[in-house]
């Protein structure tokens, strides 16, 4: 995600701050330092971190679990509106769906478990004393009693059926097991709309603008989920053997631009692997040669305006995995291998062409 900085690593997963973000410690601190005073102002802010300590290990517990059902974890992004962990795959059984989904929420229910004791304690074993009505940023007592409860609600919230939410996801999955994914994924779809249209009205009555955007959130990301399973059902009978061209075109790296272009009107192909002694080091796009025409540089040799950045997949690969590659690492051409041997070039576009073939056939 384009503004973000990295704050650590942990497990070989980047944890990254949405400059957003920042907005929100600031904000709240202001907010309490202009109606409670400095000191309040100063536990506001101590509490926001504190949220997001949580919220950062809710994404590791998610995170942990996709990496035992081996799906790489690119980062762990931390919004104003809670936290995203990129993954370059979702799991493809229910069985690690769901497990994956409920972990997240199992983090904060056993860290609520953890601190019951000491709370407790700390207000005189009164039960009473502990409701959430009682938590302020007065004193450091009452903050911590507000610290308290940020676990449990975060457990309940992430538990609500919304899909794409934990709850909705475990849903998702409870369902795929006996109905089939397309299946389960529509009626979980249906469910995560209500639950949006419900919290964006709470939020509006309310004037909860937070509400509002998770609302939002929850609403187009449930679509994008619905479109990206039709997607996979579309796609999941080929691989990239299917669709490969018969024949494909190379560049040598010192190959002028002009020469590619004359290349590139003849042909069909849109992509150019760059080739030097039998290995590929580099992809001349079709947007690499259309800005080197627009800045008048088709004299200009391939190497000097090609991408180094490519994906490189096996033959039998399933177009699905292959889809999410390109959408996971931003990329819209992949390089086919068969046992090292370049075999040919696949673009969204040809993923495109199947998926229109296949929905409207
Ligand atoms: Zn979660």
């Amino acid at each position: 995600m384009k503004n973000s900085m990295n704050i650590f690593e942990l497990f070989g997963i980047k944890v990254k701050v949405h400059i957003t973000f920042i907005l929100l410690p600031l904000l709240i601190g202001l907010g309490v330092f202009f109606t409670e005073g400095p000191s309040n102002a100063l536990r506001a802010i101590v509490f926001v971190f504190f949220i997001f300590t949580c919220v950062t290990f809710h994404e590791f517990s998610h995170s942990l679990v996709a990496q035992h059902y081996k799906i790489k974890v690119k980062s762990i992004i931390l919004l104003p509106i809670g936290g995203v962990a990129t993954m370059e795959k979702m799991p493809e059984k229910p069985k690690e769906e769901f497990l994956m989904a409920i972990a997240g929420p199992m983090f904060n229910i056993v860290l609520a478990i953890i601190l019951f004791y000491p709370i407790y304690i700390l207000f005189d074993r009164n039960l009473a004393q502990m409701s959430p009505a009682n938590s302020s940023f007065y004193t450091w007592k009452a903050t911590i009693l507000y610290m308290y409860w940020v676990n449990p609600i975060l457990a309940v919230f992430n538990m609500l059926p919304a899909f794409p939410m934990d709850g909705g996801r475990a849903l998702r999955a409870f369902l795929a097991s006996r109905i089939g994914t397309a299946r389960a994924t529509r009626i979980a779809v249906s469910i995560g709309h209500g639950f949006a249209i419900l919290f964006g009205l709470y939020g509006l009555m309310r004037g909860w603008i937070m509400l509002i955007l998770i609302a939002f959130f929850i609403y187009v990301a449930a679509s994008q989920e619905e479109k990206m399973v039709n997607l996979k059902v579309a796609l999941g009978h080929y691989t990239a053997k299917d669709i490969l061209s018969k024949e494909h075109f190379t560049v040598s790296p010192d190959a002028s631009i002009a020469k590619v272009l004359e290349l590139s009107l003849k042909t069909s192909q849109q992509d150019f692997p760059v080739v030097a002694s039998n290995k590929v080091v580099g992809i001349l796009t079709r947007q690499n040669l259309i800005s080197a025409i627009h800045q008048h540089s088709k004299e200009k040799t391939v190497k000097e305006v090609m991408s180094h950045k490519f994906i490189s997949v096996k033959i039998n690969e399933h177009l699905t995995t292959l889809y999410s590659k390109m959408a996971a690492n931003n990329l819209k051409t992949a390089l086919v291998f068969y046992h090292n041997e370049l075999k040919g070039v696949i673009s969204l576009e040809d993923i495109a062409r199947v998926y229109n073939l296949e929905v409207n056939a």
